[in-house]
């Protein structure tokens, strides 16, 4: 979990483009969420990157990163099998984490949708 000074440090976008950027388009990686799944989408990514070969990098691409009704969202162009699995298991984990700190949360709706802790259930970063 994330202390609150974690939860404040946007560092994560920046290292999460330098390693696994190559997998956007010129623009590089944008994350349309919440820091708390930091590490949900890092996983993702280094493990999207192991199933690929040199040549499939080629044609590959992440187009979105999102938030969606409270839950992640991620869009690949050319995607296979694997990685579809792979981008589904994240997206279910993404209903269990906080989108604040990563910590063990739920769907909630107070106004607007997002799986948050009982910390965070009205944080607004
Ligand atoms: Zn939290």
């Amino acid at each position: 979990m994330l202390n609150a000074e974690q939860v404040k440090d946007d560092s994560w976008r920046e290292e999460l483009n330098h390693k696994y950027g190559w997998m956007a388009g010129r623009h590089g990686l944008s994350f349309e969420h919440g820091g708390g799944w930091r590490f949900l989408i890092g996983d993702l990514l280094q493990r999207i990157g192991a199933t690929l070969s040199d040549e499939e990098k080629l044609d590959f691409q992440v187009t979105q990163i999102k938030e969606k009704f409270g839950t992640l969202r991620c869009y690949v162009f050319n995607g296979n099998d694997r990685i579809h699995a792979l981008v589904d298991a994240a997206e279910s984990a993404s209903e269990i984490t906080c989108d604040v700190c990563a910590g063990r949360g739920r769907l909630r709706n107070s106004g607007w949708i997002s799986v948050r802790c009982d910390e965070h259930v009205d944080y607004r970063g």
